[in-house]
């Protein structure tokens, strides 16, 4: 699904090169859970958003789902995005003057999917995140764990082959943090690729395999059994 060989990364800032991703080798199945953690700063972020294509590499190569992902123009990229990948981030980025259920719709508005399916495809993934009851609200009547399942319904409306969540959890106190997590993973138990970055180890372990990046290095790479959420919530 996606792999990953011998990847640099640097950041110019003014004069001075800030290396951030120092050869970094990672692939993920298909069906895989997996959690990226480390200290801020690590390159996280970085990491992801190159998986996601909202930023480039410098060296090395990247396949996903068997295509080489290299220099696209923006048209691509946006193409690319849209047919594998869904985003999950901290802060939900809802638009707040929308309903619900318009916020799932409107990735597929833009994706030309009709007005009838987008209704369906969008109730659908509510449901499936138990937000049925709430198509209708606004944001801001939602609270915070709710409106991160409403982005990740958004997230799957596309039906992408990978998730990808940066610090999905990490505006949400413990309990809705592993409720969040209990919708992922049911998600992960149905076929989705998951690829979760986060700096909280209980998060990590609710994951099926740990990868630590420290300064720009992946130190471990561990297959775990997840501790599951559903008995926390
Ligand atoms: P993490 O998500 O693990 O906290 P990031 O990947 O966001 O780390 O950042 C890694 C390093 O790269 C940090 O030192 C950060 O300041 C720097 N960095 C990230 N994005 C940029 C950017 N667009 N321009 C310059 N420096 C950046
Ligand atoms: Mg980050």
């Amino acid at each position: 699904m996606i792999e990953i060989k011998d990847l640099y990364k640097s950041y110019q800032m003014g004069k001075n090169v800030l290396p951030v991703l120092k050869g970094i080798n990672f692939s993920v199945q298909k069906g895989e859970m997996v959690s990226i953690m480390g200290s801020s700063g690590s390159g996280k972020s970085t990491l992801l958003n190159i998986i996601g294509i909202l930023d480039e590499l410098d060296q090395g190569t990247y396949h996903l789902d068997g295509l080489e992902v290299k220099n696209l123009n923006e048209k691509i990229a946006a193409q690319y995005r849209n047919k594998f990948l869904g985003f999950i981030f901290q802060s939900f980025n809802l638009i707040n003057y929308k309903t619900a259920i318009d916020n799932v719709s409107l990735p597929l508005y833009y994706q030309g999917v009709s007005r009838k399916e987008r209704e369906e495809r969008s109730l659908y993934y509510l449901e499936k995140v138990g937000l049925a009851k709430w198509a209708h609200h606004l944001p801001n009547e939602l609270s915070g764990g709710q409106k991160q399942r409403v982005a990740i319904a958004r997230a799957l409306a596309s039906d992408p082959k990978v998730l990808l969540a940066d610090e999905p959890t990490g505006a949400l106190d413990t309990k809705t943090s592993y409720e969040v997590m209990e919708i992922l993973q049911k998600i992960n138990n149905e076929g989705k690729t998951i690829i979760i970055v986060t700096h909280e180890p209980d998060i990590a372990q609710m994951t099926k395999r740990n990868v630590e990046l420290r300064d720009g290095i992946m130190i471990s790479d561990k297959r775990i059994e997840p501790v599951l959420a559903k008995d926390y919530v």
